[in-house]
């Protein structure tokens, strides 16, 4: 399995992870969509220890945007690279961070409930209001 490199926006915090994501989708749900300021994110869900950090340490800022969920991002820029799950030892990974295509692409549409009114969504992946089942 390969390794994938990703940074923020001004490339002061650079990381690599590996190409073996367990789970990728794109997340609807209110806090991504406004973390990201876009209609929501592509995320993929990966062991914590197989992520690390190469660089601009300093910089990453946290915020715990719920009790499950704390945001990583660049101080800097304001890039937010991913979300730490630290209950399951996750982390998830915001795809538009990555420098390379990984080899699970997103498989469905997450939290399509709270899904922002102004976007359509128009693909054929399955759609779930809240979490996929597992
Ligand atoms: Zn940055
Ligand atoms: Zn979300």
């Amino acid at each position: 399995m390969g390794v994938i490199n990703g940074n923020c926006t001004c490339a002061k915090v650079e990381f690599e992870v590996l190409d073996e994501f367990l789970y990728a989708g794109y997340c609807h749900c209110s806090l991504c969509r406004k973390s990201s300021g876009a209609s929501g994110v592509a995320i993929g869900g990966i062991a914590k220890q197989k992520f690390t950090i190469l660089k601009g340490d300093n910089y990453l800022q946290q915020f715990s945007r719920s009790a499950e969920t704390v945001t990583c991002f660049c101080s800097h820029c304001g890039s937010t690279l991913y979300g730490e799950k630290p209950n399951v030892g996750l982390i998830h990974i915001r795809y538009g961070a990555l420098n390379s295509c990984p080899t699970l692409l997103p498989q469905a549409h997450m939290h399509v409930a709270s899904k922002a009114d102004w976007y359509q969504i128009l693909d054929d992946l399955p759609q779930f209001s809240e979490f996929p089942p597992r």
